[in-house]
């Protein structure tokens, strides 16, 4: 799959290194075609150039909006080499392939930068730029595509590595940086021209993406909103089947995405799980030798919270566990899937939106997040981390026994779906109690604690249900004070990340109050 460049289109709004770049092809032999401005820059440099006028027949014309569009250009970069209909049809019209093209398009985003006036911006706009992209992108087999100053460098080197070929997986990689590129540009485009319009609402908007529904409103009802599938077809929120129930609104979507997050922390292996969600985070989690069981005990952890919760079950959603989920409000139930007896069951239900999945997602699954911020956006690898019990480090006097390393494991898996500071308190394969969202993680562990107190008092248990269970930390703590808020609270074992400056007065005082303690040497935060 090497192929040799012997002929390269350059057309560069960007001039920095056109002329070195050109010199380095002109040395390996290359044919150099360009239009207009990079052409004057490489001749004035001394170099041979042919003009693009020249291969189309036509003058660069209507202020540049017409020069490349062409098909002695256009058939020059899609032709198929090794198709002799394709062959035929460059030889009858006297179009020469072009092995390599280099564009960087008009500079819309500097353009937009300087607060250009309107006509100035539709000027800005690139039209034969883009198409040549796309054109040579999706000709990747044959053609490399170069559209930014900085893979000038890469693409010698490449032609350097291979006697001035260039491989399939360069050349691919190449095609999806072009992508990208006429992507971004024309979702700046777009962008720019949603603000000229002073339309707030996000009718469509540029994200790599397709338009699954327009939303009713956002978080709040004076925010206009809509939801997108980015293709990925990931099992999830976004590509489940709706069986009931009125049309999802954006909290719920939100909050569903959170609970079969986390409920597919727990294969089929594991056993029958069900997280309960509320504002994206779980007010209840608990595995069961069946789901009806799973859900009582997820349930009972915080029967107040759970009040107008989102469910996800990680198995087949069976009659019993719907009769039981139907004794209170509940906004929405997901599953990978559903029995009849269960389905007919909701079906009173009208309010209740029941989705299936056809399967859990994949926590390990390699994907990436996104979030905005002002002027901006972030972007980052999905926490896929994962731990198992041989990853875990003892750093107490005390181990922990088999029943708590259970539960300390499950404790762990919750940890990382609870905004932060998280602590979980958990017992017996569920939650008993959890502190999510403060900024001290003290108050984190006494609302943990405060919750498996209430949940004592409304079961009529004789003492908090904090007593004996294990804690997980979803971050280490950089005072011992956190870590004696839990054993005060009655917590025999904890799971954290460890690697605090302090870990030493940590573990002396996890030792102090008895406790058994791992670290995991990953944490999950959350924010
Ligand atoms: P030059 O400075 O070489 O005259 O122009 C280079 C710029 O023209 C590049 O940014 C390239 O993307 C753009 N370009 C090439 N062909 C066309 C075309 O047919 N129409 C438009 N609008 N721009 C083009």
């Amino acid at each position: 799959d090497l192929h040799p460049i012997s002929r390269a289109l350059l057309s560069v709004s960007d001039k920095t290194g056109l002329i070195e770049l050109g010199k380095a092809l002109a040395a390996r032999g290359v044919e150099l075609l360009s239009t207009g401005g990079s052409a004057k820059t490489l001749r004035d440099a001394g170099l041979e150039v042919r003009d693009v006028a020249d291969v189309t027949g036509f003058p660069e014309m209507m202020d540049g909006r017409v020069k490349t569009l062409h098909p002695g250009v256009h058939g020059g970069l899609l032709a198929l080499r090794d198709n002799d209909e394709h062959v035929a049809a460059m030889e009858e019209h006297n179009i020469d392939a072009i092995d390599l093209l280099v564009v960087n398009l008009y500079p819309f985003e500097a353009a937009l930068a300087r607060g250009a006036e309107y006509d100035e911006m539709i000027e800005n706009i690139d039209i034969g730029g883009p198409a040549m992209i796309r054109a040579a992108a999706k000709n990747h087999s044959f053609v490399n595509v170069v559209v930014d100053v900085e893979d000038y460098d890469a693409l010698l080197a490449e032609l350097d590595a291979n006697d001035g070929a260039t491989s399939f997986a360069f050349r691919q990689t190449l095609a999806q940086t072009a992508y990208a590129r006429t992507g971004a540009y024309d979702a700046a485009v777009s962008t720019w021209m949603a603000g000229a319009i002073g339309n707030a609402a996000p009718r469509r908007k540029a994200v790599a993406g397709t338009l699954a529904q327009t939303l009713r409103y956002g978080e709040n009802p004076h925010q206009a909103a809509a939801f997108y599938t980015d293709g990925s077809n990931r099992a999830g929120v976004a590509t489940a089947t709706q069986h009931q129930g009125k049309e999802l609104s954006y909290n719920n979507i939100n909050d569903t995405d959170a609970a079969f997050e986390l409920v597919s922390e727990f294969s089929a292996e594991d056993g029958p799980a069900v997280a309960i969600i509320k504002h994206a985070n779980p007010c209840g989690v608990a595995k069961g030798a069946t789901l009806a069981e799973a859900y009582k005990s997820a349930f009972e952890c915080d029967q107040t919270s759970a009040f107008g919760g989102i469910i996800a079950l990680n198995g087949e959603l069976d009659a019993e566990t719907a009769e039981a989920i139907t004794g209170i409000f509940t906004e929405v139930v997901i599953a990978p899937s559903v029995t009849d007896e269960a389905k007919a069951m909701f079906a009173a239900k009208k309010n209740l939106r029941l989705l299936t999945t056809g399967g859990l997602a994949d926590p390990m699954a390699v994907a990436e997040t996104i979030r905005q911020v002002s002027g901006g956006y972030l972007m980052q690898n999905k926490d896929n981390g994962h731990i198992t019990a041989a990853d875990l480090k003892v750093v107490t006097k005390v181990a922990p026994t088999d029943e708590q390393l259970a539960d300390l494991l499950f404790a762990w898996k919750v940890a990382k779906h609870v905004k932060s500071n998280a602590i979980v308190y958990v017992k017996d394969g569920a939650t008993v109690g959890v502190g999510a969202g403060q900024m001290s993680r003290v108050d984190s562990a006494l609302i943990a604690a405060t919750k498996a107190q209430r949940m004592a008092d409304a079961l009529g248990l004789p003492e908090s249900l904090a007593k004996g269970a294990a804690v997980a930390s979803d971050a280490f703590f950089p005072f011992a004070d956190g870590l004696l808020e839990a054993a005060a609270a009655g917590a025999s074992c904890v799971i954290q990340p460890g690697g605090s400056m302090r870990d030493d007065e940590v573990i002396a005082a996890a030792d102090e109050a008895g406790l058994a303690m791992v670290f995991t040497g990953m944490r999950h935060f959350r924010h």
